[in-house]
């Protein structure tokens, strides 16, 4: 079997309203979809957050692709990366890493096998955390309190939210009413999206600490290995860190600097599936456990195919007004706030093109 073509579609639609966390504001979801397409017929489908441009980086890396074995991943990894001069981390690795996901899709419809089984197969169900938290307009304490126990209705046994958006007194105040309306059983995790410097967030570590805080995640900037580091050793909150991190070399350097107790690689940004595994491994050799940042519906067959998955990033419809339409299939959490990947082969979701047609941007 040869690969013939890639080709990509891109969407987007609002939110209801804009979320922010402790450095961003998101108004759009935006999906790109990547596919490579086969002598044979069999696609394969490679989901990213892509922008503007996406369209000729493809281009660009059509002829390491184009007439390769699908089944020969390495290679055709290889053949992207080694060429490049520009873009080692960032928009570049972005692409490779949706190229890199739609092969592994095609390499478990050509074996007839989902994607956990192919990294291994490791746990056939993993525990999630859902993800939000975030501030909006109009959502005080009492609000926040209101979406943390829905999450729980929704089985969760773990949830996070955001710091960093607010001053220190009130981030306190937020995380104390998060705890207090999901009680003491549940996993609470905090997630400041890189906004404090590191004096700051080892100031409010140890004021949340008595909330029995799961991970602090991204205290510091995506660059301050050091700054990571500091806070790893001023708190008894694990850190967790990388969802802004390239390549095995960047969690190399993570590794090194100790910047980090738990690693978030992100298939879709950090170079694929491919490459996500070698971060698993050195996380193994490192005795780190890995929890991967957003797109569920890749990451349930990485963290479960991987003998270092800790817990499954999970988003529900409060940030995705197009979460149970997107795809054909959507993952809901089972009654004990667990998942299990699906048995389809590759990772056996499909987009649902009917219904985000309105939405197509490219
Ligand atoms: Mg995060």
């Amino acid at each position: 079997m040869k690969i013939t073509d890639i080709t990509l579609e891109s969407y987007e639609w609002p939110r209801p309203k804009p979320i922010r966390n402790g450095m961003f504001v998101y108004y759009n979801v935006r999906l790109d979809i990547v596919t490579v397409h086969t002598d044979e017929g069999l696609k394969g489908v490679g989901v990213g957050s892509g922008a503007p441009g996406w369209d000729a980086v493809i281009e660009s890396l059509k002829p390491g692709v184009v007439g390769q074995d699908p089944i020969n991943v390495e290679r055709i990894w290889h053949q992207l990366w080694v060429p490049k001069l520009t873009g080692r981390r960032g928009y570049e690795t972005r692409v490779i890493s949706a190229i890199d996901i739609a092969i592994w899709d095609l390499i478990g419809k050509i074996t007839n096998q989902p994607v956990y089984k192919l990294l291994g197969g490791f746990a056939d169900r993993i525990d999630v955390y859902i993800a939000g938290g975030y501030y909006e307009e109009g959502k005080g304490l009492a609000e926040l309190a209101e979406e943390m126990e829905s999450n729980l209705e929704l089985g969760a046994r773990a949830v996070k939210m955001k710091i960093g958006g607010e001053s220190m007194s009130v981030d306190v105040e937020r995380v104390k009413t998060a705890r207090e309306a999901i009680g003491p059983d549940v996993k609470l995790m905090v997630d400041a999206n890189n906004a404090y410097r590191h004096h700051e967030a080892i100031a409010i570590a140890k004021r949340i600490e008595e909330y029995d805080i799961f991970w602090f995640e991204e205290p510091c900037g995506a660059d301050d290995y050091d700054g990571h580091a500091r806070v790893v050793a001023a708190t008894s909150i694990p850190i967790s860190t990388g969802e802004n991190e390239y390549t095995r070399y960047g969690f190399r350097d993570l590794i090194q600097h100790r910047a980090a107790s738990i690693l978030q690689p992100d298939a879709n940004i950090m170079g694929g599936v491919t490459e996500f595994r070698k971060v698993a491994d050195l996380a193994a050799a490192h005795d780190l456990a890995v929890s991967p940042h957003g797109s569920q519906d890749v990451h349930i067959h990485l963290v479960t195919g991987i003998p270092t998955g800790l817990i499954l990033e999970y988003y529900r419809d409060t940030v995705d007004p197009m979460w149970d339409t997107k795809f054909k299939e959507t993952l809901r959490l089972d009654s004990d706030g667990m998942l299990a990947p699906p048995e389809r082969p590759g990772f056996g979701f499909g987009p649902n093109y009917e219904a985000l047609e309105r939405h197509r941007i490219a």
